[in-house]
């Protein structure tokens, strides 16, 4: 099996991963990416010998844009999307979700998103938690992992943990961040997914931002405190009465 990490340069190298999954049948690609660097993708998938056409099965952790944005066009070259349940209706029609990136990416949502347009539904499978997919001979699950979003997969194959967000962000060595957009965070829950990836025991992670993580204890060990650290940090400006606008400055420069 090889694991190819395509990068989507997306402003900066090495912020965004998809994956792209060969063993010796059909290619299996996890995580699509942002819309707008789709055309470096598909270049990338040509250089490794595939046209878009050829990856019939991609697996997205969850549907923010920066991981699922680019589904669409897979879909409509005949791929199935594979998601979570509650993921899968904002696929098939993604008005929300265009609305949610509006309210936090304002004017900027087309320049950094790109185009989003609706996937029909013969083309999404929901994937159920502890659900298999036999692919070739890969064998790949699907393990709920929420906290980050409500509606958040990773995916396990053999030993190696595709984590989308909730395997938090780690660039370059740095240190590992968890990634806390708006709305919907659940420390708690995140907490639990964190436990539920030491008990799987993966030998590798692959978070999307970005490519593989050796020291999955270590990794997950400091995700979890800076998690607790974050929430400490606003629990406490809240109780100061102190606004979003106000903390917002001070929470980017904290790391
Ligand atoms: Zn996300």
């Amino acid at each position: 099996m090889k694991i190819h990490v395509i990068d989507h340069n997306f402003f900066t190298p090495r912020v965004i991963a998809s994956y792209l999954i060969e063993n010796g049948g059909e290619p299996i690609l996890i995580e699509t990416g942002p819309d707008t660097t789709f055309y470096k993708l598909e270049k990338s998938l040509e250089e490794l010998g595939y046209m878009v056409e050829d990856i019939r099965k991609v697996f997205v952790t969850h549907i923010h844009l920066d991981h699922s944005g680019a589904a669409w066009r897979f879909a409509k070259a005949g791929a199935t999307i594979y998601v979570h349940p509650f993921g899968a209706k904002h696929l098939a029609d993604p008005t929300k979700l265009i609305a949610s990136a509006r309210r936090i990416y304002k004017d900027q949502t087309e320049t950094l998103w790109g185009e989003i347009q609706p996937i029909p539904k013969e083309h999404i499978y929901a994937i159920e938690d502890g659900e298999m997919i036999k692919i070739g001979g890969i064998k790949i699950r699907a393990v709920e992992t929420l906290g980050h979003t409500s509606h958040h997969h990773s995916y396990l194959l053999e030993d190696l943990l595709f984590t989308g967000d909730v395997g938090g962000v780690c660039i370059e060595n740095g240190p590992v961040l968890p990634p806390t957009p708006p709305p919907d965070i659940n420390v708690e829950l995140w907490q639990e997914s964190i436990r539920k990836i030491m008990d799987l025991n993966p030998q590798f992670l692959y978070p999307i931002h970005y490519g593989k993580s050796n020291h999955v204890k270590d990794h997950l060990r400091e995700l979890e405190s800076r998690l607790l650290e974050c929430t400490e940090w606003i629990g406490e400006r809240l109780k100061e009465g102190r606004t979003e606008d106000e903390m917002v400055p001070d929470f980017v420069n904290m790391f």
